[in-house]
């Protein structure tokens, strides 16, 4: 089997046992004569997979199941920009960190259903960094507060999290999702669309407080309150089976690797690599990240002084079988995303390209 580096933003690298063990079960899951895509969602051969990867998503994050309730829905992180506000505002209103595309898309779902304050911007900054003012708004009608936890785009990372005034702290962690360690405990819901770090496109994994599902709404069509998939254990309908089972399969991979803080180092290091490599040639490179402290381990963003020179850039990394490093369409340059199953020769093979690069 030939394996390039791939640097896709996602849907995106996944580690090779996983690929393997997806593979079997896409052939026959536990001696049962049937692939894990025809077994019955409500059968003994799924049931397990699906009650397994919702203890591993808790034992990942060091979160109790009498505490939190993991859910594996459809649509993407995108359903959840409406699903929340539409399960906790209704009129009310909801503090939002703005930090880019996805937080724009985010406000703009909860728009339909109460207000926005937003308490923190880096707009004016062309989200080249996070906003170091964010205040909470203090409204009396405030439901939860939301943050993007890494701008996939963009190429910035909250570390230490912003203030809420006391209220719950709900998290688009789609492109970082068990990428560095963080106290889960201190988000009232984290959402993530699998395709980067946790699986393949199609399951959406949600992580919720019971305390704060306590506050949602009632008077939400049944697909699409958290409260109807809590108490289904999030079999109320047909869930995205194969989904669940690869995401299932990623997470033994995290374990085997010893955990979160293991790979976390691991992401740590391989992004030291290719930063090193762009600080050193500050006339080729220009980081599109101002702020040291807000880089992103998981999403590297740069441009060339010389735009010119884009496409050859391009085309030599594709020569060194280094794939999808194209920056986003809103951003233009460079990106290069380093999820928990890139190896770290990717990156070093990347640090190498860079100075070479600039060295010609
Ligand atoms: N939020 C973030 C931070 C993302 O990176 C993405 C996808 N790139 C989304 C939301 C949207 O996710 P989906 O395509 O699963 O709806």
């Amino acid at each position: 089997m030939k394996r390039v580096f791939n640097f896709n933003a996602g849907p995106a690298i996944l580690p090779v046992p996983v690929l393997e063990e997806i593979s079997r079960g896409s052939l026959e899951i536990a001696g049962s004569g049937m692939s894990v895509l025809e077994v019955s969602h409500r059968g003994a051969e799924y049931e397990a997979i699906h009650f397994d990867a919702q203890k591993r998503v808790l034992r990942a994050m060091n979160l109790s199941e009498t505490d939190y309730s993991v859910l594996f829905l459809g649509g993407g992180a995108s359903l959840q920009f409406a699903m929340l506000p539409m399960n906790f505002l209704q009129g009310g209103s909801a503090d939002y960190i703005h930090t880019g595309e996805w937080s724009a898309k985010a406000m703009k779902e909860a728009k339909f259903f109460g207000k926005v304050n937003v308490t923190g911007t880096s707009e004016a900054q062309k989200f080249a960094c996070l906003p170091s003012n964010v205040k909470p708004s203090g409204a009396a009608d405030a439901k939860y507060a939301h943050i993007t936890t890494n701008n996939t785009i963009e190429g910035t990372q909250w570390f230490a999290l912003p203030e809420t005034g006391g209220l719950p702290l709900v998290a688009d962690m789609s492109s970082d999702c068990l990428g560095v360690e963080r106290d889960f405990s201190k988000f009232s819901m984290i959402y993530a669309g699998a395709q980067k770090n946790l699986g393949p496109a199609g399951v959406t994994l949600v992580v919720i407080k019971k305390s704060f599902l306590a506050q949602a709404k009632e008077d939400v069509p049944a697909i699409l309150s958290y409260k109807t998939h809590e108490k289904a254990q999030s079999l109320y309908n047909t869930p995205p089976a194969f989904g669940v089972f690869a995401l299932n399969s990623v997470l033994k991979w995290v374990e085997d690797q010893g955990g979160v803080s293991a790979v976390a180092k691991r992401n740590k290091r391989k992004a030291e690599t290719v930063y090193s490599a762009l600080d050193e040639f500050p006339g080729v490179y220009d980081l599109a990240v101002t702020e040291r402290a807000h880089r992103s381990v998981m999403n590297l963003t740069w441009r060339l002084k010389n735009a010119d020179r884009d496409k050859e850039f391009l085309a030599g990394a594709e020569k060194l079988e280094m794939f999808g490093l194209k920056g986003h369409r809103a951003v233009g340059g460079f990106r290069a995303s380093i999820y928990n199953a890139f190896p770290e020769e990717g990156c070093a093979r990347l640090a190498q390209y860079i100075t070479d690069f600039a060295k010609r």
